[in-house]
Order: C-alpha cells, then sequence, then structure tokens
C-alpha cells in the first residue's frame, strides 16, 4: 500500500540530491527542488496499460508517477481529466486529418482552474508530512485551489493577495477557509510576506516552485494528455506562463515517458506565451538569456500571466530551447478579442490567459512558427466565468408590441 517510486529530490541548478521522505523548499543554491523516480524499477512494475485500465478517476489514476506514498494522504475533490475541445469554426483548416486545434479545458476542475493539479499534490504531501499550516501568494487561482484543498484536508491555509486582485477570486478564497489578506503589491511582494513569515509564524510556504511538489501536479496534464491522444504527443503546446509550472511540469512528464519507453517519436513543441505587458521570459528567451531580470510595472487583464519574475525562470526556458520551441508575447487588446471570439463562434469559453494562447496560436501562423499540418494544443487553464464578461445591452419592453421580425 504505502509505496512510491520517489527516489529522491534534486536541485534544478546544481544537480544535489536530497531526501525524498522529509519536508523541502528551496534547494541551498535557492532554486527549485525536482522529483526524481525510479524509472527502472516503475517500468519493471507497472506498464501503461495498467494506467488506462486503472479504474481511479482523475489525476490520480497515475499515482505510480506522483509523489504521495500513501493513498490515505490523496486528497481529492473530484478532479476531472479535462476534455479536448476541437476549434472547428474559429480555425479554418481544422477538418484536415492531421493539422488540428484542440483547446485542453482546464476550467473543469475543482475550483475552476488547473492550479488545482498542483496544489492536490502540494497540499496531500503536506498531509503525509503532518503539516499544520501553508501559506501562499497568489493571483487568485493558486489561493482558491489551496484553500479548498487544504480546507478539505483540515489544514490551516493563509492567503495574500495583491489588492486589485478580481473580487471573485478573493472572495471565493476566502469562503474556501483560508484567512485572506489584501496587499497593495504585486504577487512577488506577497510573496516576500510568506517568506519572512515562515519562521516566525512557522506556516510552510506553498509559493509556485518554492516547494516540490506543485510540479508533480502540474505534471499530470502531461501524463493527460499522453493517455488522451493514445500515447502520441501533439507536434506544439501552447501555454499561458506565469511561474511556468505547468510548462516546467509537463515537459518532465514527457521526459519520463520517454525514458519508460511509453511514449514514442518527437516530443511536443513547448511555447511560453506571455502578454506584452509582463513578458520577462519572452524577453529572456529573445536575448538567450538563461535567467528572466524582473519586469517593472507589470500589466497585463491575464492576472495568471501577471508574475514578473519566476524562480523557475531558467526551467522555463531551458523545457523551451529543448523541445525546439519559443516564447511569444501578445497584447491584451487582441486576448479579448479573441476571447470574445472563440466564444461566439465556437462555444468554446476561455479566460483570458487561454485566449492568449490562441492569440499567440494565430500569430505564430503567419510567422511561419507553426503550420496547418500541426497538431497544437491550446491550454485553457480556467473557466471564463471568473472574469468581467461584455455587458448585454439588448432589452425588451413586455408592455409594448414585440417586432418579432427582429429576431430572424
Ligand atoms: C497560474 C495561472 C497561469 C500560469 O500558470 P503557471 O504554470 O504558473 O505558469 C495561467 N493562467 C491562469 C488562469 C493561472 O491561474
Amino acid at each position: 500500500m504505502d509505496k512510491s517510486y520517489v527516489s529522491h529530490l534534486e536541485c534544478s541548478i546544481s544537480g544535489k540530491q536530497y531526501e525524498a521522505n522529509k519536508v523541502h523548499g528551496l534547494s541551498e543554491a535557492g532554486r527549485p527542488l525536482l522529483v526524481k523516480y525510479d524509472l527502472q524499477k516503475l517500468k519493471k512494475e507497472v506498464s501503461r496499460d495498467d494506467i488506462s485500465n486503472s479504474k481511479v478517476d482523475g489525476l490520480w489514476r497515475y499515482f505510480p508517477l506522483l509523489p504521495v506514498p500513501d493513498p490515505r494522504n490523496r486528497i481529492t475533490l473530484g478532479e476531472a481529466i479535462t476534455p479536448l475541445i476541437k476549434l472547428h469554426r474559429s480555425v479554418n483548416y481544422n477538418n484536415k486529418d492531421k493539422g488540428c486545434v484542440l483547446v485542453k479545458d482546464e476550467g473543469r476542475l475543482p475550483t475552476g482552474s488547473f492550479k488545482a493539479r498542483g496544489l492536490c499534490m502540494a497540499v496531500s504531501m503536506a498531509k503525509q508530512f503532518k503539516l499544520d499550516h501553508l501559506a501562499i501568494p497568489t493571483n487568485g487561482n493558486a489561493g482558491a485551489a489551496m484553500a479548498a484543498y487544504a480546507t478539505h484536508a483540515g489544514i490551516k491555509s493563509t492567503v495574500f493577495c495583491p489588492d486589485d486582485t478580481p473580487d471573485i477570486n478573493v472572495r471565493e478564497i476566502q469562503s474556501l477557509g483560508a484567512e485572506t489578506y489584501l496587499v497593495n503589491g504585486l504577487i512577488n511582494d506577497c510573496g516576500k510576506i510568506v517568506g519572512e513569515g515562515k519562521d516566525k509564524v512557522g506556516w510552510f510556504d506553498v509559493s509556485t516552485l518554492k516547494e516540490p511538489y506543485r510540479i508533480e501536479g502540474k505534471k499530470t496534464m502531461g501524463l493527460e494528455l499522453a493517455e488522451q491522444l493514445n500515447w502520441e504527443l501533439p507536434d506544439v503546446i501552447f501555454y499561458p506562463t506565469g511561474g511556468g509550472t505547468g510548462l516546467i511540469g509537463m515537459w518532465k512528464a514527457f521526459l519520463e515517458l520517454k525514458e519508460l519507453g511509453w511514449i514514442k517519436g518527437k516530443l511536443p513543441r513547448m511555447v511560453a506565451v506571455q502578454a506584452d505587458g509582463c513578458a520577462p521570459i519572452v524577453k529572456a528567451w529573445k536575448n538567450g538569456e538563461e535567467h528572466a531580470p524582473l519586469w517593472e510595472n507589470a500589466y497585463t487583464k491575464a492576472a495568471g500571466i501577471r508574475v514578473p519574475v519566476a524562480v523557475g525562470d531558467f526551467l522555463i526556458i531551458r523545457a523551451v530551447r529543448e523541445s525546439n520551441g519559443f516564447a511569444i508575447s501578445v497584447s491584451d487588446e487582441d486576448i479579448m478579442e479573441a476571447r470574445d471570439r472563440v466564444a461566439a463562434v465556437d462555444g468554446c469559453f476561455l479566460c483570458p490567459e487561454g485566449a492568449a494562447t490562441m492569440i499567440a496560436f494565430e500569430k505564430a501562423l503567419s510567422f511561419n512558427l507553426v503550420t496547418s499540418d500541426d497538431k497544437v494544443i491550446l491550454f485553457n487553464c480556467a473557466t471564463g466565468l471568473k472574469y468581467p464578461l461584455p455587458e448585454v445591452i439588448n432589452t425588451i419592453d413586455k408592455n409594448k408590441t414585440i417586432n418579432y421580425d427582429m429576431f430572424l
């Protein structure tokens, strides 16, 4: 029963090894720790078909490739296998056999965003380690996911949000049982408060990449894609990149699957999508740099990707480079236009961050960075319903004669 294939943790920059069965934050070098598995042993004991035939729903079906050894600590709020939706109206070549554009709709997960994957895993490990207080800085979705899983597990949670975080997110977090604070700053300012409180309050810091397990949760996006596509990965993945956990996690998943021999052929090209008003990774990638300095005066309506500085910057850039992908930024104006268009034309409700991947795809197509023969995945990372939407202006006066011709 109590079984995990985790062999150890490893510093992502120095390669130094750390013991698996201990609580860890960042490495001594101040960089993310990556979870390593005994893949040779796993390969002998578990097959791809065992996964495909699993009766377990949602992300826990991949438990051999996940860290939580004791099933009693695997918290669940009913994570869905998120669907792939073909954009067959907004993209005009989608009737071809090979080339197509599919949206992976992560808005179906608990708390309406893919942050559920990472926090499901991090909070499950917190439960495994018997941690009793978790804290997190958030632009909204991570805080809601942490609050939900921590509360479900009976663990206390404290959340810090920039004071311009959309009201709906802040209220959601508080409603889900977290002690919730608005901070007059950006997410990195909130992160500083969490970091400084570690010794003073004794809470555990669950910030993006500052503990090892959120990546493992986000990795399930890659595992799920592989299984959904019959273990043949797509050609290109467009990912709205903030802290980059998802992009790093998926790339890690693909390398592990490749080592297991569960997938064949080329790995997908990974595309980091950011907003023009906050594009540190795009800038560093274009300049051929490995690290991305803090982006001053970060602004975008796509709050999930308003991350001015990322501890895992070099891991994002490395995955983009190793996969022969690229980094690209898009304007807020285009993002909102794409969101409204895809909803109205294809019936698929993207959040602004998801819409950013649509615009990035269209731009990339026009620059010949992708072609109509490519199978492309766009990540819609949250439900479109949490964001302000265009107003309805049509009205009917029930006391007047209705001219039904206008509905024709
Ligand atoms: C967190 C978030 C992102 C960015 O994801 P990372 O994996 O942290 O880069 C994008 N969109 C939404 C809606 C988010 O909540």
